[in-house]
């Protein structure tokens, strides 16, 4: 049937549809145009849809252009993005490998300079294959990016909070100097560390807000997705050229399970949040130097919770020591070592050896990236078994002044 479902070529469900608080829009997916009346979005696991006649084309023709499973979650993450319109491809780094095909060679990027390590490598590839610069600058100072600021910048891609050094941004600022200087330019926002539900750029003053779906919104480590909302239907339009023209559309089954778990974003996160704060507070009286915006200690403190609903479930802290830091992520039992976060069991891991070791280690060195440094994502678990574990592995890499207990 053609009438039943718009395609994802048509603009997905406006911000103004949203009426009630996020965590009942998150888990209230519209299905009412269901010709069975089905309660979960089915997957139409179908490449082609079939024509009526030789002119009469349908919404649909063929998955790479538009699928009635993805349209269902991509109009489902527009209204819990507060985007005009959603769209959905295979991967974080694909998401942003479209919004970058908006710069034309010799236009520029502005950055910030603690990004995660696969935006620093598409970066330096579109310089080297593009001649499109990036100028890397600190994001947490909002005035230093006045002095790239010209009428070649076309997009300013920025993180809050960075990872794994969580530094913040100014988000609603450097999006007015953007905006006042730059009519071209669009400020992009990677919102992967917060999800929607605790940060919505687009409402602080950003044109794309991007996500690895991979991360908190599927929230089981068992699919890789991206995520783009756009502010504006236009700025929708073209990212939507660029997926049909390239082909990087997610695949029904893959739309499927990220529509079904993000339906349960918000549960997870307040667990994860919540166990997350108990973890930094016990570091943070050990001695640590602990890196959370939820800390009272942390410099932007204000700044993020200006911005931000909560601190979110990622933390890193430093020992001093790489051989200490080493002994605590394999003293661990609980906490799985893998890169990534955003799932629902707790993972830890030393960026420079993992996540962030694509950064030579000189740019770390210059961007301060401390090499001992350890980042803890936590899972929904018992917040006590977690604090015990790492307790156990302080204990047994020495990292504690005297064993406690
Ligand atoms: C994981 C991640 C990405 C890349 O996403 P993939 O789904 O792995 O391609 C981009 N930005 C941030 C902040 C991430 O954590």
């Amino acid at each position: 049937m053609t009438d039943i479902l718009p395609s994802s070529p048509a603009a997905s469900v406006a911000s103004t549809t949203r009426r009630y608080r996020f965590a009942t829009e998150v888990v209230t997916v519209d299905n009412s145009d269901d010709p069975h009346n089905a309660a979960s979005v089915p997957i139409y696991q179908t490449a082609t849809f079939k024509q009526k006649g030789a002119t009469a084309t349908g919404e649909y023709d063929y998955s790479r252009s538009g699928n009635p499973t993805r349209t269902h979650v991509e109009n489902h993450l527009a209204k819990i993005m507060s985007a005009e319109r959603a769209l959905v491809v295979t991967s974080g780094m694909g998401a942003l490998d479209v919004i970058t095909r908006l710069v034309k060679t010799g236009e520029e990027i502005i950055a910030g300079d603690d990004l995660y390590g696969g935006t620093n490598r598409l970066l330096s590839f579109l310089a080297k294959s593009q001649n499109v610069k990036t100028h890397h600058i600190d994001t947490t100072k909002s005035d230093s990016i006045l002095p790239y600021l010209s009428d070649k910048t076309r997009l300013v891609l920025l993180e809050s909070p960075t990872n794994p050094l969580i530094k913040i941004s100014d988000i609603p600022t450097i999006s007015k100097y953007v905006h006042d200087r730059c009519p071209n330019a669009l400020v992009v926002v990677d919102n992967t560390m917060m999800s929607p539900y605790l940060q919505r750029p687009l409402e602080l003053g950003a044109d794309i807000s991007y996500h690895s779906g991979t991360k908190y919104l599927s929230g089981h480590h068992d699919l890789m997705a991206g995520v783009i909302g756009a502010k504006t239907a236009s700025v929708g339009d073209e990212l939507y050229y660029v997926i049909n023209a390239t082909g990087c559309g997610l695949s029904p089954f893959d739309s499927w399970l990220l529509l079904r778990g993000v339906k349960t974003l918000a549960v997870r996160m307040d667990k994860q949040q919540a166990s997350c704060i108990r973890i930094a507070d016990y570091l943070e009286a050990q001695g640590f130097k602990v890196h959370f915006p939820g800390l009272r200690s942390h410099p932007q403190y204000d700044l993020h919770a200006s911005m931000a609903s909560g601190p979110g479930a990622v933390l890193s802290f430093e020992t001093g020591d790489t051989g200490i830091s080493e002994r605590i992520v394999e003293g661990t039992k609980l906490w799985s070592i893998s890169v990534s976060f955003g799932c629902v069991n707790s993972l830890i891991s030393m960026p420079c050896r993992m996540s962030h070791a694509s950064i030579p280690a000189h740019i770390r060195a210059e961007r301060s990236l401390p090499e001992d440094l350890i980042r803890l994502c936590v899972g929904i678990e018992d917040a006590d078994d977690l604090l015990e574990d790492l307790e156990q592995a302080l204990n047994i890499a020495g990292a504690l002044p005297t064993p406690s207990k």
